[in-house]
């Protein structure tokens, strides 16, 4: 009786998980998903609970999770999310690894014969992918948090290095399971010790640019330690929500991969192949460029009929979102044709703009993705570039020797008028510089984006339409 209700409650949670994928993949309904999200998982932990033992460890340890979880989650900075969400990809990895020592040690279910075969096989990928998360995710964060550099660093022989790792990881699965005493613990010690130099050595190969794909086929490993793990335990909800996160992260990381042309097993291979042999030296940037104040941009900005807005990392970082929306609606209220556009890895994660506009209540139709913008540029009077670099940098299309050549950027060059907000000419989270710059048509305001989009809101409210006086 008790095992049939915790069943249909982990039908119940692997259904309102799935409808929740479903709702987070429309703007319009992933607060819906996202609260289907949270009934799942709260169904899904009483059910374990209820069938768990040892409630006095497990109330001590999921009260301190709780605490720690909603301490740190309350007080992190929205630009520090994805160093959050990185870390997070981490401890599932390091979950992963501690579930497959424990069940080496100390199985949680009686087994004989080829099960026990079957059994180790689990622990050996459970704890190999899990680690592969943990180190690899470790490194992502200090990638992001700026601790080490952002660029690719490539170790000499590489390649010969990350082969002989995968020989060696696979050579150890023999005595894992077939040796007797200490043999097997010493292999998946070894192994763990291996795959965890693995990790880090692939994830410090990818470049700057290409770390956003990292990042989504870095969740897409933390489903599959999870699903690993719920073999381990054997708990079917568990290998359940595994392999959703772990494939619709997968599914994410390839439609980033083809947004940013880049081959999916170069990316999941550290850097193998072509896209890395770039170098920033390559980017020359010719002449000067041209500042310009919040007045000028205002007075363009009213005398323009379409309007673009461009917004990159440094709207994050200055909080900009909701001064923006406010000149949206100025502009679109004086009957301007004023539309958003969005590089699929503008930001530090996957819809890290689209979420800080929709926060800002920017209506979801002005948003538009990249692909559906591009060719619009050269009929657009204004564009304004807010805290983006690399994602606008034109040496990805014209110069073969960039380190981002081939990815595809925001032709933002195109437009009549490029107005790039940020604080100085300094290159992006790829390192790059940025020959957009330097362009006849581009005009730099220098500041903080806030208040200059502040500053220039200030002046189209005292402004008169359609002829400014500055
Ligand atoms: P970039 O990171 O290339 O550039 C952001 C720019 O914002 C900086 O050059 C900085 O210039 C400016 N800036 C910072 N603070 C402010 C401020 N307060 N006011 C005004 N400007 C500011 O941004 P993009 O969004 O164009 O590109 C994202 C990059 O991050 C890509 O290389 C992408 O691959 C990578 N990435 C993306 C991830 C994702 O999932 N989306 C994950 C990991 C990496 P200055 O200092 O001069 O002000």
């Amino acid at each position: 009786m008790e095992n049939n209700l915790v069943t249909t409650a982990y039908i119940v949670a692997s259904a309102l998980f799935i409808l929740s994928l479903a709702g987070l993949s429309q703007p319009e309904t992933a607060k819906k998903g996202n609260l289907l999200g949270i009934l799942g998982m709260a169904i899904a932990f009483a059910a374990t609970a209820a069938i768990s033992q040892g409630y006095p460890i497990q109330i001590g340890s999921i009260g301190l999770g709780v605490l720690v979880g909603v301490l740190a989650a309350s007080r992190v900075a929205m630009t520090d999310m994805p160093e959050m969400v990185a870390l997070l990809n981490s401890f599932v990895g390091l979950a992963a690894v501690l579930v497959g020592f424990a069940e080496y040690l100390q199985p949680s279910a009686a087994l004989s014969g080829g099960d026990v075969i079957v059994h180790r096989v689990e622990i050996f990928v459970g704890v190999f992918i899990g680690i592969v998360t943990f180190t690899g995710s470790m490194i992502a964060v200090a990638k992001l948090r700026g601790w080490v550099p952002s660029r690719a660093v490539l170790l000499p022989a590489r390649h010969v290095l990350t082969l002989g790792m995968l020989g060696a990881i696979a050579a150890l699965g023999f005595p894992f399971l077939t040796a007797t005493g200490d043999g097997p613990m010493i292999a998946l010690a070894a192994m763990t010790a291996i795959a965890g130099i693995f990790g880090i050595v692939i994830v410090m190969a990818i470049g700057g640019a290409d770390m956003a794909v990292v990042i989504s086929l870095l969740n897409s490993y933390s489903g599959l330690a999870s699903a690993a793990a719920g073999f381990m335990l054997n708990n079917d909800l568990l290998i359940i929500t595994g392999a959703l996160v772990g494939s619709s992260g997968a599914i994410l990381s390839y439609i980033m991969c083809k947004g940013m042309n880049r081959s999916f097993l170069n990316v999941l291979l550290g850097g193998w192949g072509e896209g890395v042999g770039g170098s920033v030296d390559a980017v020359q940037t010719e002449g000067e460029a041209t500042p310009t104040t919040a007045a000028e941009t205002a007075e363009l900005l009213n005398n323009a009929e379409s309007v673009v807005i461009v917004p990159g990392y440094g709207m994050a970082v200055a909080q900009a979102q909701h001064a923006i929306s406010d000149i949206t609606n100025i502009l679109r209220k004086r009957g301007k044709t004023v539309r958003f556009g969005i590089h699929p890895v503008a930001g530090r994660m996957p819809g890290h703009m689209n979420v800080l506009l929709a926060e800002a209540n920017v209506p979801y139709d002005i948003v538009l993705e990249m692909d559906e913008i591009n060719d619009d540029f050269p009929s657009t009077d204004v564009v304004l570039v807010i805290g983006a670099n690399d994602t606008v940098n034109p040496s990805a299309q014209d110069n073969p020797g960039s380190p981002i050549a081939g990815m595809p950027v925001m032709e933002v060059w195109k437009a009549q008028t490029c107005i790039v907000l940020k604080r100085s000419l300094s290159a992006g989270y790829a390192g790059v510089p940025n020959p957009l710059f330097y362009k006849d048509n581009t005009l730099m305001l220098f500041g903080d984006a806030k208040a200059n989009v502040s500053a220039i809101q200030a002046q189209l409210s005292a402004a008169k339409e359609p002829a400014m006086v500055s």
